[in-house]
């Protein structure tokens, strides 16, 4: 496994290897790696020739007063981990490299990028999505992996790659959870011990969420009352949106059907945690 920290070394060794046929396979991470990361490379050591993982917490993603100088970092764990996954190069770029100097180009996907983690977070997509087009133009893979755990991302990250004719294949992954249902997230990493046990409110709220549909539930402002009260009940927990959105438009539904999906982002004190299902399918 090789270390690249040069934007012009990892363009090298992907345009070599491309041009001898291989196919690259490729894991974008902001690091601080855990099992969802680890699903995801695992994927990608079985769909290429190579395995790119790159970890670079991009700051254009992050919003004024957010966590981006708190990020948790650990990169000599993260090798070890990226050794053991098959993993041939992390690519590991300096934010001065990626955003030198008269920086001036963003990429920005309209609508779906407006509503849920957008509204919340201004900006913070279209710093996703310039980030994932510089990271792609750089290692040039021919097929990329991210989690549904960031179901908004993924759709966004999708719409880029179509509407942009992007050369590559993008895998969505399930959600990857602790055993007692909590989606494994870096930034775990900031709840106490009560957090962490008020945080599985999160999956259980969904849980039942899915409950009600199965049942025969249809109507989302019942199930969305009954996973609200079952959030509420924890003293920390704080809902930032809950919503039943089109899998695809991401636009609110008032009936649950095959592609309702139920999102939700919920702080924990000051540590925002998001987490989703479908209703009725997977
Ligand atoms: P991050 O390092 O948090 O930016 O995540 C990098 C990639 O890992 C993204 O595609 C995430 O959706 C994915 N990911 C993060 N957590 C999970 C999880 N619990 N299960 C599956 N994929 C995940």
């Amino acid at each position: 496994m090789t270390t690249i920290t040069s934007v012009a070394e990892m363009q090298q060794w992907s345009l070599q290897h491309k041009s001898a046929g291989r196919r690259i396979a490729f894991v974008p991470t902001m690091g601080f790696l855990h099992e969802g990361h680890l699903s995801l490379l695992e994927a990608g050591r079985k769909n290429g020739d190579l395995l790119v993982l790159s970890i670079f917490v991009n700051p254009t993603q992050f919003g004024v007063g957010e966590d981006y100088a708190d990020y948790p970092r650990d990169l000599a764990a993260d090798g070890a981990l990226a050794a053991q996954a098959g993993v041939d190069v992390i690519f590991v770029p300096s934010a001065a490299q990626m955003y030198p100097k008269d920086y001036a180009t963003w990429v920005d996907v309209e609508g779906i990028t407006e509503v849920l983690c957008g509204a919340s977070r201004p900006g913070h997509f279209r710093g996703v999505t310039t980030v994932v087009s510089k990271l792609c133009n750089i290692v040039q893979p021919d097929i990329a992996f991210f989690g549904a755990k960031d179901f908004q991302q993924l759709a966004v990250i999708r719409r880029m790659v179509l509407d942009q004719n992007m050369p590559l294949e993008i895998v969505g992954m399930p959600i990857v959870r602790e055993a007692d249902g909590l989606a494994l997230s870096s930034r775990n990493s900031y709840l106490s011990p009560e957090q962490r046990q008020q945080g599985l409110a999160l999956s259980q709220s969904l849980a039942l969420g899915r409950q009600l549909a199965a049942a025969g539930q249809r109507d989302s402002a019942i199930i969305l009352a009954a996973v609200r009260a079952m959030i509420e009940v924890n003293p920390e927990a704080r809902i930032d949106y809950l919503q039943i959105c089109h899998q695809l438009s991401l636009q609110d539904q008032t009936q649950v059907d095959a592609d309702s999906v139920l999102l939700l982002a919920v702080f924990l004190g000051k540590t925002r945690l998001i987490d989703n299902c479908f209703l009725l399918t997977e």
